[in-house]
């Protein structure tokens, strides 16, 4: 397997606290700069590398996809996925179903487990050791030390914390900032959800599985309980993962308890399955979570950089994994031609930072539906061909993804549509006011 850079070992110590898939693209990414890299991650080895558990289906971007061949897991990955073929929006309007179709063949849906074994196997190839049951302790932010209970101190030339959207990195990088008041590093709650699988059999895979041209097919329902609440949406994913399953994501408000959440989904689900039991076994069988949103005014202090879901998570629409590994793609290409690890960092953080937090903002005012109106303007604006298309306010993702050009065209995309609909008015009006018409004598 080739190395993805070639240049002879500058520095001695990587430590990546967290070890899910950001972490280990990571340390593969960067191996070859550090003479020494290790990982810290908090989980055992058995339930790091469990098959079960809740996993919807990721979409890779063709960047993720480059990144993932360059480190060489792309194969291993891509042996284990369910093709689908589109979207369907079923939706209860005025008390009739309605259903809307967007149908794209040969897209592919890898689960997260999946991809973490892979990238696992990849780790070990290379010898890049793994410390599982890790208790990070502290970070000295200035003498670069990490204390973690069994290992002791393991100093380090650069420190990336990759642990997930509850990350301890950046709670301890909060209380040690001197630019940044801690409150500014907070999560905030989006939504609650519930999650659980159902075996895709009979009427419910007829309806919700795609048939049997397709392994498998995405379904979004919204609303289609009979009893609709706007506080309730419901997202059913059907894939191989590793059987055929219908993953049933129950996104809803705080102000709904679990008791009237799993009456809706009765009252949606009830009428599919072959009895009240399998329903009753496959709802107990699920867990409930929230979805927070990061956000980090700086993903930097000195030699640690926060990344992945760590730095910038949030609701996702398929982007979140995607955004995790280009972005480290992309510090990749930062720090091969920066001098040192801090000028890489700080380069980093003002420009690829800044496009992921403006992006992080996008989708919190998405997820909260603010920008239904700056979406759909957009989107009219791409169908007169005025903008380009954004695939990815859909969470669709048809050309390549780079985090720092996309945000810039769609600002620019964005104010476009801003002058054509308020620039033009405001010039005729400016006009008529410079130039009234003259009146016949
Ligand atoms: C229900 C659900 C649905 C999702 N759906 C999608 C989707 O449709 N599309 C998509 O792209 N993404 C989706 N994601 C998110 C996706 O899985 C993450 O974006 C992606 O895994 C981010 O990777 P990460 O490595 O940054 O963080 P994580 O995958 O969260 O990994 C963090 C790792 O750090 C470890 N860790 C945590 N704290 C510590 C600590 N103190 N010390 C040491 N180790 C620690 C954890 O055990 C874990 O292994 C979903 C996630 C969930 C939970």
């Amino acid at each position: 397997m080739k190395p993805v850079y070639s240049e002879t070992k500058k520095h001695k110590n990587l430590v990546i606290i967290g070890s899910g898939p950001v972490g280990m693209v990571s340390a593969l990414m960067l191996k070859d700069h550090f003479e020494k890299v290790i990982l810290l991650e908090r989980q055992s080895k058995e339930s790091f590398l469990r098959k079960h558990g809740f996993t919807f289906p990721i979409v890779f971007s063709p960047a993720a996809i480059k990144i993932l061949e360059n480190i060489g897991a792309w194969d291993a990955i891509k042996s284990e996925r369910s093709e689908f073929f589109g979207v369907v929006i079923h939706k209860r309007i005025m008390g009739k179903e309605f259903e809307f179709t967007s149908a794209q063949d040969g897209v592919y849906s890898h689960w997260r487990n999946h991809i973490v074994a892979m990238l696992y196997e990849c780790v070990q190839e290379h010898r890049i050791h793994i410390h599982f049951d890790a208790n990070v302790e502290d970070i000295d932010f200035q003498n670069n030390i990490c204390r973690e209970s069994k290992l002791g101190d393991v100093p380090f030339d650069l420190l990336l914390g990759a642990d997930g959207i509850n990350s301890f990195t950046r709670s301890l990088m909060a209380k040690a900032h001197p630019t940044f008041a801690e409150g500014a590093f907070n999560l905030t709650l989006l939504d609650n959800w519930y999650a659980y699988r159902l075996p895709a059999k009979g009427t419910l895979r007829d309806k919700f599985g795609g048939g049997s041209r397709f392994l498998a097919s995405n379904v979004y329902v919204d609303n289609l309980a009979t009893h609709p609440s706007d506080k309730f949406r419901i997202v059913t994913t059907s894939m191989k993962q590793p059987s055929e399953e219908i993953s049933v994501l129950i996104k809803h408000d705080a102000a709904l308890d679990l008791k009237q959440v799993k009456e809706l989904n009765e009252s949606c689900f009830g009428q599919f399955v072959d009895s009240a039991q399998v329903l009753n076994e496959a709802w107990d069988a699920g867990y409930a979570g929230k979805f927070d949103q990061v956000q980090a005014p700086t993903f930097n202090l000195n030699a640690v950089l926060l990344v992945g879901d760590a730095a910038h998570g949030f609701e996702s629409t398929g982007d979140l994994i995607n955004m995790g590994i280009a972005s480290i793609g992309s510090f990749c290409e930062i720090f091969n031609n920066s001098p040192s690890i801090s000028e890489a960092l700080h380069a980093y953080d003002e420009t690829v930072g800044d496009s992921l937090r403006y992006y992080a903002d996008f989708s919190f005012r998405r997820s909260k539906e603010k920008i239904s109106a700056e979406v759909a303007t957009i989107e009219f604006a791409a169908r007169l061909g005025i903008t380009s298309r954004h695939p990815s306010l859909f969470g669709i993702f048809e050309d390549d993804f780079e985090i720092r050009k996309y945000m810039q065209k769609y600002k620019r995309d964005l104010l476009k549509v801003k002058l054509m609909f308020f620039g033009i008015p405001i010039m005729l009006l400016l006009l008529k006011l410079f130039f009234p018409k003259r009146k016949n004598a």
